[in-house]
């Protein structure tokens, strides 16, 4: 299932930058599905649900940070453990029973938001820009 972050947030921020799939916003913020993944324009979500990624979307919150479920995947296919729960110090980044997903589901996501080629293509043209820099 996804995370979600509870009011009991003291909106300390600890917790964005660790999150593999930028689903996690600041308080007010707009947000895209295109932020931290390999989404763009047009797109339909594994849920079937049809976006436009690089929309900016009206905040979740506009009290704590929020996490947007449809990019959280429980850190699924980056680490063994939501990296959000591990970093906040109020325990406040819990399981959303509302958004239950099996871990096939949340690997399925993960893949679609981060397909492998488009990593190993980023990792080339890192690769192409460091030898043309040290040449
Ligand atoms: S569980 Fe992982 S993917 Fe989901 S919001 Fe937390 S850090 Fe991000
Ligand atoms: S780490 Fe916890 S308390 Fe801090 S902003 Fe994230 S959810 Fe809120």
């Amino acid at each position: 299932m996804a995370i979600k972050i509870t009011d009991d947030c003291i909106n300390c921020g600890a917790c964005e930058p660790e999150c593999p799939n930028t689903a996690i916003y600041e308080a007010a913020f707009d947000w895209k599905y295109s932020d931290g993944t390999s989404l763009a324009g047009s797109t339909v979500l594994p849920n079937g649900n049809k976006v436009d990624a690089d929309l900016e979307q009206k905040p979740v919150s506009d009290e704590f940070y929020f996490i947007v479920t449809d990019k959280c995947t429980e850190c699924k296919g980056f680490h063994d453990e939501p990296q959000c729960a591990a970093v906040c110090p109020v325990d406040c980044c819990v399981p959303d029973d509302d958004n239950v997903e099996s871990e096939e589901v949340l690997l399925g996501k993960q893949k679609f938001m981060h397909p492998e080629w488009k990593q190993e293509l980023l990792v080339f043209q890192m690769l192409v820009n460091l030898l043309y820099l040290i040449a």
